[in-house]
């Protein structure tokens, strides 16, 4: 969550700055910040809500001529969205700006008063500017230091010191962080997004780190002090990637290049099987992510459970993270995570990895802490994705998935050559589902105006239905609930009233009429039912079908026209579809 930018050099500081904060803004958007400085002062300038209140506060107040600076977008943890939170912070002679959580802010803090500092803010961010001056004794490195020794917690930090008027301070710990490098002026930045229109040279910095940039140099230092070589990566980003081309939202662009993407990553691993290593000796899996990623996990929980009768389980990081997990050495831990920075999920890898258990990863970031730290990183080919709701990377992580699915089923099966020609053909199937739009936007006029709706399957079929609501509830905020068919008339089917939406997903052929008949029973309940099912499968003239592939493929098929009817529910409702409220796409808070 949260964005930071720094930046020292000849430029305009403030332009460069709001141009890292802009490409920054889907990680947090409750409030926004600079600080500028030049030899003689610091100008802090901050605003609630989106960058652009903070730009157009900018046009209207006197700039100082700058020599460097830091940004902030942020996600509040601690304390209200409002401007006295919003970062940078400044106490005494720092000034900062923080992703990441304090854990032990209030032990902190009672020690800092005891000294004599007093605080503004209800944020933990204003506690690490005030740790850092309190260490502040002639050398600001030395006081970085010992202030990060004392936090528990996680943080990137970029920090300016009165001290030290020629340089820009940069710490890393549980949250992204990287250098940009160009003649004459440099940049730090939580991702590279933010830095793309300046310089393709990055320094990517580990736990622990830290970075002091001049114009013309960066020094960075390890946990000790002690100066040490980096190596400079240069990363181009692909035009097409940068903009909306087009599209009216981020979403709906992600959601059109989903063929694309799904070609190029299944091609890779189709036509390199050395890519996917031989699983074949693990006799348990413990797949484990956040959100959608999740969901692409609950999928090849299904698949692996009936297909290979390896035993599978699917679970959200948060939880798995603080239970006793029981391993044995043949257990295998599978992460998934778009931009392998999910905080969550790098707790749950370390933890395994301490216990001597093989980690795998499913990531899209290849320069990420999950891609590095993984025993086996695998990556799916999705480019980047800006709006806050996954949707192709999710699809790519189901295909992934499904792969590694197949794989380990394969000598179970009775014609695997048959499914990998359904993979090829996927790509060209998601096309032609996408390319009907107007069915999906005829589905939305008939549900924006409801405020709660359910999704129903079994198995693998339920899985996707917790994708197709959780899709539904981010964008267009709609209460929605996915539900075992089954489970329904154990409590649930009493919220049913007239002219409530029900999906009904069907993609098992066994559990056909079992679905079908509980889609009956909210429907004589009064229910608005909608059937989404392969034309195999098909129930009725209404129903929206897919074409009848193998297991490993058809979630594939149905997903983007979930993803498609929360989109167009969303514009109908005139919701903000790439960045709703509350939410930030990479989670790199716990
Ligand atoms: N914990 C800090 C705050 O609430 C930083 C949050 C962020 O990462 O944006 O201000």
């Amino acid at each position: 969550m949260c964005g930071i930018v720094g930046y020292i050099g000849k430029k305009d500081v403030k332009s460069v700055l709001l141009t890292g904060l802009k490409a920054l803004e889907y990680r947090g958007y409750d409030s926004a910040g600079i600080a500028l400085r030049n030899d003689e002062e610091i100008q802090i300038i901050k605003s609630v809500g989106r960058i652009k209140n903070l730009e157009e506060k900018l046009t209207k107040t006197k700039i100082i001529k700058a020599t460097s600076g830091i940004a902030h977008t942020r996600w509040a943890t601690h304390g209200k969205a409002n401007e006295t939170n919003a970062h940078p912070h400044q106490v005494g002679k720092i000034t900062l700006v923080h992703n990441g959580i304090i854990e032990n802010m209030d032990e902190l803090k009672t020690r800092l008063i005891k000294k004599g500092y007093s605080f503004k803010t209800e944020t933990d961010t204003e506690v690490v500017a005030a740790l850092i001056d309190s260490y502040l004794n002639g050398d600001i490195l030395k006081a970085i230091k010992k202030a990060t020794n004392d936090i528990t917690g996680s943080y990137a930090l970029g920090i300016i010191s009165e001290t030290d008027k020629d340089h820009i301070y940069a710490i890393r710990k549980d949250s992204p962080l990287l250098l940009g490098l160009k003649a004459d002026e440099n940049f730090f930045a939580s991702d590279l997004t933010a830095l793309t229109d300046y310089t393709d040279k990055f320094i990517f910095l580990e736990e622990g780190e830290i970075a002091k940039l001049s114009s013309n140099q960066i020094v960075i230092y390890d946990s000790n002090l002690k100066p040490i070589k980096k190596e400079i990566k240069t990363i181009k980003l692909d035009e097409k990637d940068k903009g909306k081309q087009g599209y009216e939202h981020f979403m709906l662009k992600e959601i059109m290049e989903e063929p694309i993407v799904l070609e190029k990553t299944i091609k890779k691993y189709l036509e390199n099987p050395d890519l996917l290593p031989d699983l074949s000796s693990y006799k348990q899996i413990h797949i484990v992510a956040c959100g959608s990623a999740m969901y692409a996990g609950l999928i090849a929980k299904y698949l692996i459970e009936k297909y290979a009768s390896i035993p599978c389980q699917a679970e959200v990081a948060s939880e798995y993270r603080y239970k006793n997990n029981i391993y044995d050495r043949k257990t295998l831990v599978i992460l998934i995570s778009q931009s392998g920075e999910t905080a969550d999920t790098i707790a749950a890898m370390r933890e395994a990895k301490k216990r001597g258990i093989t980690t795998m990863a499913i990531v899209n970031v290849k320069t990420s802490t999950i891609a590095r730290e993984a025993d086996i990183p695998l990556f799916i080919e999705a480019g980047p994705e800006i709006a806050v709701a996954t949707t192709k990377a999710y699809l790519l992580q189901v295909a992934l998935i499904s792969l590694i699915a197949f794989n380990l089923s394969k000598h179970n099966l009775k014609e695997p050559d048959k499914i990998i020609e359904d993979f090829k053909k996927v790509p060209r199937l998601v096309k032609e589902i996408i390319d009907k739009r107007e069915n999906y936007q005829d589905i939305a006029k008939q549900i924006y105006q409801n405020e709660n709706a359910f999704f129903i399957g079994r198995q693998i079929d339920y899985a996707i239905c917790q994708e197709g609501s959780l899709k539904l509830k981010e964008v267009s905020y709609i209460h929605c609930e996915a539900k075992e068919a089954g489970e329904l008339k154990h409590g649930t089917i009493s919220l049913i009233t007239k002219d409530m939406p029900v999906f009904g997903i069907i993609t098992d052929e066994n559990l056909r009429d079992k679905t079908l008949a509980n889609i009956k029973e909210v429907e004589s309940r009064g229910a608005k039912t909608f059937i989404i099912t392969t034309d195999k499968l098909k129930t009725s003239e209404n129903d929206i079908t897919v074409k009848a592939t193998s297991p490993f493929t058809e979630t594939l098929e149905v997903v983007p026209i979930l993803q498609l009817i929360a989109y167009e529910t969303a514009k109908l409702r005139g919701c903000d579809i790439d960045k709703p409220k509350n939410l930030a796409k990479s989670v790199t808070v716990e």
